[in-house]
């Protein structure tokens, strides 16, 4: 049996930013894809937002207090400051998001260089784990030792590209918690009554969500399944069932556009003419002058203000960003990143029960983590 002082078990973010920090150790990689870093190469549209400007607490849901502590142990500028000293260009886009100037190999070239040295063992789904003196890893192919065990294998987003529940099962082998997990940052699927929004498949329109006292304004877009975009995938962070109230007119008051003017509703309103002819129909106005319109027509149209919406669901784990929920955050030591029930055994990213809003926040979170890992002597 192979036998290491230290395993990772996930070759993610957070697990190669640990192994980066660690690697003159005696220390291996066990990952179930045939390659390395397959969530950071199709992040951020192909160039991975790694990062935000700002970064805090009200960024995330999880335990505030191990949150805190664990962000502060490697904020955003060291995280910036260790790409950059590594020759990785990051570029701030959309006012506040870090992402790779040209690609997200970028980032996957870093973690290449600083783990060239490590035996990375691919292919190999880890199964369980047992324990006795050593921790022995069982994958589908073979067993492995070791003294010190690292488990860094994600949420169950994107199970084509290599999540299993992996964590969630060691953690509560070992007498873990694991709270309910869910998909998150993911589009919502529409109820009948909203099927008029399928009609409007690729439109994009800036709208405002308020939910579970969080408020966001960003891009809506429609999808021939139901309702997507960044304000949607922030929505699904907060949203637990019931409505949502949508604001299509974030910038300002139905008064505001309609004025006693003898042009027509869709020649006022600054929403794309195809939404406003889906809209129209399904509240039964007719696109008249706004002069003509009765109190009852605005009364519908005040709709676009507070249009209540009941998601039916969501698009699942195959398109979710992240899990939401995971391993219980109370047992985990937050300044070393250990079991406060195993010794020796170490649980770190987007397997705990922190998840991040869109925005980078995500990988600030699980390269966070690698940072607050400490080993001991
Ligand atoms: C399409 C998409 C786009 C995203 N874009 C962004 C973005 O731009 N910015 C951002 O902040 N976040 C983004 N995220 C979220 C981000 O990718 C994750 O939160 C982050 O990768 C979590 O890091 P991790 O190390 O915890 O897990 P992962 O990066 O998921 O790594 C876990 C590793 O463990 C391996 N593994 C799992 N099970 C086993 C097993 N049984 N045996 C062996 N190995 C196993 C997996 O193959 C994987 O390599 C995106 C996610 C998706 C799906």
């Amino acid at each position: 049996m192979k036998s290491f002082d230290i395993i990772i078990v996930g070759a993610g973010a957070s697990g190669l930013m640990v192994a980066s920090r660690f690697k003159d150790k005696n220390i291996a990689i066990i990952d179930t894809n045939p390659k390395i870093a397959q969530k950071i190469k199709i992040s951020g549209g192909g160039k991975c937002n790694v990062t935000n400007i700002e970064v805090s607490y009200n960024n995330y849901l999880g335990d505030k207090e191990f949150v805190e502590n664990v962000l502060k142990n490697f904020t955003q500028n060291e995280l910036l400051t260790f790409l950059k000293d590594r020759g990785c260009e990051i570029v701030l886009k959309k006012d506040k998001q870090y992402f790779c100037k040209n690609s997200a190999d970028e980032i996957i070239n870093v973690f290449k260089d600083e783990i060239k040295n490590i035996p990375i063992f691919l292919n190999q789904k880890v199964i369980k784990v047992t324990k006795d003196e050593h921790f022995i890893i069982h994958s589908e192919k073979e067993n492995f030792k070791s003294k010190k065990l690292i488990i860094a294998s994600g949420g169950l987003s994107y199970p084509k590209i290599g999540a299993t529940p992996i964590a969630y099962d060691i953690a509560k082998n070992f007498g873990h918690n694991v709270n309910t997990t869910s998909p998150a940052l993911v589009g919502f699927t529409v109820q009948p009554d909203q099927f008029w929004m399928k009609e409007l498949s690729g439109i994009s329109l800036k709208a405002k969500i308020e939910v579970a006292g969080k408020s966001f304004i960003q891009d809506l877009l429609f999808t021939h399944k139901g309702i997507s975009g960044p304000l949607v995938l922030n929505a699904s962070l907060y949203w637990k069932k019931g409505t949502l109230e949508i604001d299509f007119l974030p910038e300002g008051s139905l008064k505001k556009y309609i004025k006693n003017s003898n042009k027509l509703i869709s020649g006022v309103l600054p929403l794309p003419k195809r939404f406003i002819k889906e809209f129209l129909n399904h509240v039964g106005v007719v696109d008249k002058a706004a002069s003509k319109l009765s109190k009852e027509d605005l009364e519908k149209l005040e709709f676009l203000k507070n249009y209540i919406f009941a998601p039916a669901g969501n698009f699942g784990y195959s398109k979710a960003e992240v899990t939401r929920g995971g391993i219980d955050t109370a047992k985990i030591d937050s300044l070393t990143m250990m079991s406060k029930i195993v010794n020796n055994l170490y649980f770190i990213g987007e397997c705990l029960d922190v998840t991040g809003e869109l925005g980078g926040y995500n990988f600030q979170w699980a390269f966070s983590c690698a940072w607050s890992v400490d080993i001991g002597e």
